[in-house]
């Protein structure tokens, strides 16, 4: 099968053996005759730095990885994304936020019982009515502000079931609204890992998402944003997340076991390659 799949790190630490794995299987499941592209997801400037882009492309090179130049950098292309913001908000499916995250939190605690979605307690809805003249007001005398999605809104404007394809756990039937109306864009990131994933898989052209199982329900609210938006639906992989000997996956935190340290300590790149593989 021939796919163009994609790896998307983002340099906020050094790549793990999770990360080798993670781009091995997406390149694997392009195929022979398919693309494989590398994407850096770097949006969140104040966890990201340079080192840490430089060490990706070291480290993926040294594992043998060749990829299309030139990589599509996401931090190179805010303007993107504030072009979907700005479609999303004449469909009247955004509204700003004013809420700090105490705010949310007492309301939450008021209202007992909340309902949670896959990121914890949903958002209480607490700025979605404040009238456009307040709103307005409000944005004027510089209050910070996020755009929440109106998710019943969003749902509103689809007038079909909407499903989406995993290769591992089969069809599904989205399920967006498990996220509420969830954050797509911040003053200080003015974008969001589910806009600008979605967006940038669509522009790319990738056909199969390959992902870790962690991500398995943001796909349900991709596959929102993709019909509302017009966008291609990609087929998705989700797979398992490799765990080292304690039964733990491994995180940016555990410093022994980036490939970094790994080179640094004498082991060759086959090596590494099979202590990365899946199941
Ligand atoms: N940048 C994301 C991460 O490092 C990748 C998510 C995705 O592949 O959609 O977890």
């Amino acid at each position: 099968m021939t796919a163009i799949t994609r790896f998307a790190p983002s340099p906020t630490g050094y790549l793990h053996l999770g990360h080798a794995a993670s781009a091995l299987f997406s390149f694997k499941q392009s195929g022979p005759h398919g693309r494989f592209l590398l994407r850096i997801e770097d949006i969140d400037q104040t966890r990201c730095r340079p080192e840490y882009l430089g060490a990706i492309y070291q480290d993926l090179a040294w594992l043998g990885f060749e990829w299309e130049e030139p990589v599509r950098v996401q931090s190179e292309h805010f303007t993107d994304f504030q072009n979907v913001l700005d479609r999303l908000t004449d469909m009247e499916l955004l509204y700003p936020c004013f809420c700090t995250r105490k705010d949310i939190q007492a309301e939450v605690a008021r209202i007992g019982n909340a309902p949670h979605g896959p990121d914890g307690a949903l958002y209480p809805g607490t700025c979605r009515h404040i009238c456009t003249q307040e709103r307005a007001q409000r944005i004027d005398a510089g209050q910070n502000y996020a755009l929440r999605l109106d998710m019943a809104a969003a749902i509103a404007r689809v007038d079909r079931e909407l499903v989406w394809f995993d290769r591992a756990a089969g069809r599904q039937i989205a399920t967006p609204e498990i996220f509420g109306d969830v954050v797509l864009a911040r003053k200080d990131t003015p974008t969001s890992y589910h806009l600008s994933v979605t967006h940038d898989d669509h522009l790319q052209g990738v056909t199969l998402v390959t992902r870790g199982e962690d991500l398995f329900f943001a796909s349900h609210l991709h596959r929102l944003l993709q019909e509302v938006l017009g966008y291609d639906v990609p087929e998705y992989h989700h797979h398992g997340l490799l765990t080292g000997p304690d039964g733990k996956r491994f995180a940016k935190r555990d410093k022994s076991r980036t490939i970094r340290s790994m080179r640094e300590d004498g082991i060759p790149p086959e090596k590494v390659r099979k202590l990365a593989q899946l199941g």
